[in-house]
Protein backbone atom coordinates (compact mmCIF):
# COMPACT_ATOMS: atom_id res chain seq x y z
CA UNK A 1 0.00 0.00 0.00
CA UNK A 2 1.31 3.96 -0.88
CA UNK A 3 1.34 6.21 1.57
CA UNK A 4 -1.11 7.80 -1.07
CA UNK A 5 -3.68 5.22 -1.89
CA UNK A 6 -7.08 5.45 -0.21
CA UNK A 7 -7.43 4.41 3.06
CA UNK A 8 -8.93 0.55 2.89
CA UNK A 9 -11.31 1.69 6.06
CA UNK A 10 -13.19 4.07 3.55
CA UNK A 11 -12.51 7.04 4.94
CA UNK A 12 -12.00 8.88 1.55
CA UNK A 13 -8.90 10.12 3.36
CA UNK A 14 -4.77 8.86 1.69
CA UNK A 15 -3.30 5.70 3.74
CA UNK A 16 -0.64 7.80 5.26
CA UNK A 17 -3.18 10.79 6.81
CA UNK A 18 -5.22 8.19 7.94
CA UNK A 19 -4.98 4.98 9.16
CA UNK A 20 -1.02 4.56 8.49
CA UNK A 21 -0.32 6.79 11.18
CA UNK A 22 -1.75 4.42 13.67
CA UNK A 23 -0.18 1.66 11.74
CA UNK A 24 3.46 2.61 11.58
CA UNK A 25 3.07 3.67 15.41
CA UNK A 26 3.98 7.29 14.76
CA UNK A 27 0.56 8.51 16.02
CA UNK A 28 -1.96 5.89 18.41
CA UNK A 29 -5.41 6.52 17.18
CA UNK A 30 -6.89 8.95 18.84
CA UNK A 31 -10.77 7.35 19.10
CA UNK A 32 -11.82 4.10 19.69
CA UNK A 33 -13.11 4.65 16.26
CA UNK A 34 -10.04 5.53 14.76
CA UNK A 35 -8.75 2.30 16.42
CA UNK A 36 -11.64 0.28 15.03
CA UNK A 37 -10.73 1.49 11.72
CA UNK A 38 -7.00 0.93 11.86
CA UNK A 39 -7.84 -2.50 12.91
CA UNK A 40 -10.22 -3.45 10.01
CA UNK A 41 -6.92 -1.68 8.06
CA UNK A 42 -5.16 -3.80 9.34
CA UNK A 43 -6.82 -6.83 9.01
CA UNK A 44 -6.84 -6.23 5.39
CA UNK A 45 -3.51 -5.60 4.80
CA UNK A 46 -2.76 -8.75 7.14
CA UNK A 47 -1.03 -6.69 10.03
CA UNK A 48 -0.27 -9.70 12.42
CA UNK A 49 1.78 -7.60 14.57
CA UNK A 50 -0.80 -4.32 14.79
CA UNK A 51 -3.43 -6.50 15.58
CA UNK A 52 -1.79 -8.02 18.54
CA UNK A 53 -0.46 -4.59 19.63
CA UNK A 54 -3.56 -3.21 19.76
CA UNK A 55 -5.34 -6.00 21.37
CA UNK A 56 -6.01 -5.57 25.13
CA UNK A 57 -3.37 -7.76 27.39
CA UNK A 58 -6.74 -9.35 28.94
CA UNK A 59 -7.85 -10.73 25.82
CA UNK A 60 -5.22 -10.73 23.42
CA UNK A 61 -4.66 -13.48 21.84
CA UNK A 62 -1.03 -15.57 21.91
CA UNK A 63 -0.84 -15.94 18.40
CA UNK A 64 -3.13 -14.86 15.21
CA UNK A 65 -3.07 -16.50 12.13
CA UNK A 66 -4.47 -14.82 9.10
CA UNK A 67 -2.79 -17.20 6.89
CA UNK A 68 -6.81 -18.98 5.56
CA UNK A 69 -7.50 -20.58 2.59
CA UNK A 70 -8.74 -19.02 0.09
CA UNK A 71 -7.40 -15.26 1.92
CA UNK A 72 -10.54 -13.23 2.80
CA UNK A 73 -10.31 -9.81 0.68
CA UNK A 74 -11.71 -7.23 2.82
CA UNK A 75 -14.25 -4.93 0.33
CA UNK A 76 -15.73 -2.44 2.94
CA UNK A 77 -15.99 -0.90 5.99
CA UNK A 78 -18.95 1.00 7.42
CA UNK A 79 -19.14 2.38 10.66
CA UNK A 80 -22.69 2.57 12.64
CA UNK A 81 -21.78 3.68 15.82
CA UNK A 82 -19.58 5.15 18.00
CA UNK A 83 -20.78 5.14 21.28
CA UNK A 84 -18.23 6.74 24.49
CA UNK A 85 -19.26 5.13 27.39
CA UNK A 86 -16.56 7.31 29.97
CA UNK A 87 -13.51 9.03 29.26
CA UNK A 88 -11.26 5.71 28.85
CA UNK A 89 -14.69 3.07 27.42
CA UNK A 90 -16.66 3.15 24.11
CA UNK A 91 -18.37 0.85 21.70
CA UNK A 92 -18.17 0.47 17.95
CA UNK A 93 -20.48 -0.81 15.98
CA UNK A 94 -19.73 -1.58 12.55
CA UNK A 95 -20.17 -3.46 9.39
CA UNK A 96 -17.48 -5.07 7.52
CA UNK A 97 -17.56 -7.23 4.34
CA UNK A 98 -15.36 -9.39 2.93
CA UNK A 99 -15.21 -11.48 -0.25
CA UNK A 100 -13.85 -15.11 0.45
CA UNK A 101 -13.38 -17.34 -2.34
CA UNK A 102 -15.53 -15.20 -4.33
CA UNK A 103 -18.46 -15.56 -1.59
CA UNK A 104 -19.62 -11.84 -0.25
CA UNK A 105 -19.37 -12.01 3.25
CA UNK A 106 -20.56 -9.34 6.16
CA UNK A 107 -19.49 -8.99 9.56
CA UNK A 108 -21.55 -7.43 11.81
CA UNK A 109 -20.33 -6.53 15.60
CA UNK A 110 -19.93 -4.01 18.47
CA UNK A 111 -16.65 -4.32 20.00
CA UNK A 112 -15.54 -2.86 23.34
CA UNK A 113 -12.62 -0.44 23.63
CA UNK A 114 -10.69 0.99 26.35
CA UNK A 115 -7.94 3.35 26.94
CA UNK A 116 -4.85 2.80 29.46
CA UNK A 117 -1.86 5.18 29.34
CA UNK A 118 -3.69 7.14 26.60
CA UNK A 119 -3.57 4.39 24.05
CA UNK A 120 -6.98 2.66 22.72
CA UNK A 121 -7.19 -0.96 22.93
CA UNK A 122 -10.23 -3.66 21.49
CA UNK A 123 -11.06 -5.82 24.40
CA UNK A 124 -13.63 -8.23 22.76
CA UNK A 125 -16.76 -7.55 20.55
CA UNK A 126 -20.62 -9.39 20.22
CA UNK A 127 -21.38 -10.57 16.73
CA UNK A 128 -24.80 -9.77 15.74
CA UNK A 129 -26.86 -12.28 13.49
ZN1 LIG B 1 -8.24 4.46 7.54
Amino acid sequence: MKPTDPCPCGTGRSFAQCCGAALSGAHPAPTAEALMRSRYTAFALRDTAYLLASWHTSTRPATLDLDETPPPKWIGLQVRAHRPLDEDHAEVEFVARCRVGGRAQRLHETSRFVREDGRWYYVDGNIHA
